[in-house]
């Protein structure tokens, strides 16, 4: 295995206390949760411990038939075995591109905030805490802690330049690999390049496109979609970070049509929540579905589940007008805006109706 040195920004600002997303941050918050229970799902190539987060009843045995077979069964209790009537089961999922920094942070203040009353910024939030009660919720703070460990604490007023490097690093000629470049190859030579950015693991694999099934590469996909696969995960949330204004993305229309169609409502309803925040520009066009097939397609085959991606901004529009750049504050904020329309809308409507397979 190639080692590489963590990337430094000399320009960029300290960052404020409650933003804890260095590895060593994440692993003494998870070994000290004791209202929900953590759990070491996987160990990166670097030996680093990836952690689960589970609040909520999950006590039952797991599943008879996996989801493939069960949603082909006589019936589809077949899969749903005993877990809990009526609750359904959310797992949030931070960090798997270590580069993408405020998922992961608001996932540890999410942390803190369900094991004390009060997020790491001293803030209580009664309603999102009243309705997370409602489900059984599963928060992975950092899959990627390889790309955590290498990157900045984050990325706010980064050059274009930079934030590139720092995602998808460079190559040994010192040209940028990019985000669509990095994806020429599976996993990254990590010989040819002299940063491999955030992105990947250590071992060069970019988790959210490690979704070949017959050849999925790392633990740590493999640990997210055996946990989607035993706790029939209902809705399944994959923060990420781009350049642009915070948006839910659209489903892949690799999917079931109910799943797509689920989708399409959840990115109308959630964007327009972003917009009325005052964190983009509100949406004019309808969403339509996608074509990507990534770790999302491989989490609903495991369980059925809707998952989504949110993409937060990292920095936006810096070069063109700098005093647009959101605070630390509004970095994080797309991931409680996101739970709290996703949780209200899920009472409304199951994300998944497993009843008619
Ligand atoms: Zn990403």
């Amino acid at each position: 295995m190639e080692t590489f040195k963590p990337m430094e920004i000399p320009y960029l600002e300290p960052r404020p206390d409650f933003w804890r997303v260095r590895p060593a941050e994440i692993e003494e918050l998870c070994r000290s949760v004791r209202k929900g229970r953590s759990e070491v799902i996987a160990r990166t190539p670097a030996g680093r411990p990836v952690y689960a987060v589970f609040y909520g009843d999950f006590r039952e045995a797991p599943p008879q038939t996996n989801w493939s077979a069960g949603s082909s069964s006589t019936t589809w209790r077949s899969y749903v075995g005993d877990a809990p009537a009526d609750t359904q089961t959310v797992m949030f999922c931070a960090g798997i591109h270590g580069a993408e920094a405020e998922s992961v942070a608001a996932a540890v203040n999410l942390i803190q905030l369900l094991e004390t009353g009060k997020d790491f910024r001293g803030r209580t939030d009664p309603e999102l805490l009243a309705l997370i009660a409602k489900y059984r919720l599963i928060i992975l703070p950092c899959v990627n802690m390889d790309g955590r460990a290498l990157s900045p604490d984050h990325l706010r007023q980064a050059t274009f330049e930079d934030f590139r490097a720092a995602s998808q690093g460079r190559w040994k000629d010192g040209s940028l690999i990019g985000w669509r470049g990095s994806k020429e190859h599976f996993p990254l030579p990590l010989e040819r390049v002299a940063y491999p950015g955030g992105y990947p693991n250590s071992a060069g694999v970019n988790i959210m496109h490690d979704a070949a099934p017959g050849d999925v590469r790392s633990a740590e996909a493999r640990a997210v979609l055996s946990l989607v696969a035993r706790w029939r995960v209902d809705l399944l949330l994959n923060g990420h970070s781009c350049e642009y204004a915070p948006s839910l993305i659209a489903p892949s229309e690799c999917n079931y049509p109910r799943n797509v169609e689920r989708g399409l409502s959840c990115v109308e309803k959630v964007n327009a929540a972003f917009a009325e925040a005052g964190l983009r520009a509100p949406s004019t066009a309808k969403p339509k579905p996608g074509r990507g097939v990534n770790l999302n397609t491989l989490a609903t085959l495991s369980s059925g589940a809707l998952a989504l991606t949110l993409e937060c901004s990292v920095s936006y529009d810096r070069p063109k007008d700098p005093t647009r750049a959101y605070s630390f504050d509004e970095l994080m904020e797309p991931n409680f805006i996101l739970l709290r329309v996703m949780l209200r809308d899920g009472l409304e409507r199951p994300f998944v109706d497993r009843s008619d397979f």
